[in-house]
């Protein structure tokens, strides 16, 4: 099959409105997967990982966003000074499979494949992060809740690219946590991210692997800005338990060879629990 390799954004695009029904390739750890398991056999490929737009990073400290290019790796998603700006990121970054995979696999490539377990997207669930995308028609920019509507589902137009995802900087603590059958190397059973603004009193909570797409659990969530002290940093046992039981009860997941819907939910129910803790240490 024919690889397209374009050296600029536009040329990208250009490439892709030329060649319909091309598929986009980033690091290739999920399309390259499908391509040799026979799952997908395009006719072309537009590589896009030598567009250095794509693969650079900016912050705006005025605005407090980071505006990540669809192409930077787990593996720069881990170094500061992007992982302090964004930690919850990075921490879902260093679950990503193998030094192997988080050198070669994106973000815009999470978000590509769209899988429940993807493990950067209930961050950027929990961050309101904003999905931009271009093509020779134009373009657009949505809400990641938008862009993420099914399993392995986005609202992507196959002539669009994924150029770049805005992730806002909070302030405020926030963490990710998985579950999987074995600490590394998984694809994730439960996943969970809580994301604190502390000047604006609020905690999300975004879960993953239990549903469709990622949830995020309003419930929860509305507990935990209405019951935690945010200048103390303390929730009660109460709050926590509260916390972790709405999470469970807003998860929708299946039974399947990896797991049971039961495992799953009581998982999720732990994750959150946990993160609301280390989020507000003191009781
Ligand atoms: C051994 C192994 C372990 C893994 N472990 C994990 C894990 O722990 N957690 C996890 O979340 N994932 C894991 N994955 C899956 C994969 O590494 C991630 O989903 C990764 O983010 C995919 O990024 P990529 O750059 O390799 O995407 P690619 O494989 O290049 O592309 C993935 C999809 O996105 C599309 N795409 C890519 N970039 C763009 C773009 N800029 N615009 C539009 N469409 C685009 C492609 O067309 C394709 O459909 C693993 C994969 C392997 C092989």
């Amino acid at each position: 099959m024919p690889v397209l390799v374009p050296n600029t954004l536009d040329e990208a695009i250009t490439m892709l409105a030329d060649t319909p029904g091309a598929m986009v390739l980033a690091g290739g750890t999920d399309a390259m997967v499908e391509v040799n398991a026979g799952h997908r056999r395009p006719l072309d490929v537009v590589a896009v990982n030598r567009v250095a737009e794509l693969r650079s990073w900016t912050y705006d400290g005025a605005a407090a966003v980071v505006r990540i290019g669809a192409a930077v790796t787990y593996a720069e998603l881990m170094e500061p000074p992007l992982a302090e700006l964004v930690p919850a990121l990075a921490e879902a970054s260093r679950t990503v499979g193998s030094p192997q995979i988080r050198h070669a696999g994106t973000l815009g490539g999470n978000l590509g494949t769209c899988s429940p377990a993807g493990d950067g997207l209930p961050v950027l669930a929990a961050l309101d992060a904003l999905v931009h995308l271009a093509s020779a028609r134009g373009e657009r920019t949505m809400p990641v809740a938008e862009f993420m509507i099914g399993v392995k589902r986005t609202a992507r137009a196959d002539d669009e690219l994924i150029t770049a995802i805005t992730v806002p900087v909070l302030d405020g603590w926030q963490g990710y946590s998985k579950v999987g059958v074995r600490n590394a190397m998984v694809i994730a059973l439960a996943t969970a991210c809580v994301a604190v603004d502390t000047p604006g009193r609020s905690v999300r909570l975004a879960i993953g692997s239990v549903g469709p797409t990622i949830i995020r659990c309003s419930e929860a969530e509305q507990l935990a800005a209405a019951e935690v002290d945010f200048t103390a940093r303390t929730a009660s046992v109460d709050t926590v338990a509260r916390f972790g039981a709405l999470a469970a009860a807003a998860s929708r997941p299946i039974d399947d060879h990896r797991a049971t819907a039961d495992y799953r939910r009581h998982a999720i129910g732990v994750l959150a629990a946990r993160l609301l803790r280390r989020a507000f240490p003191h009781e």
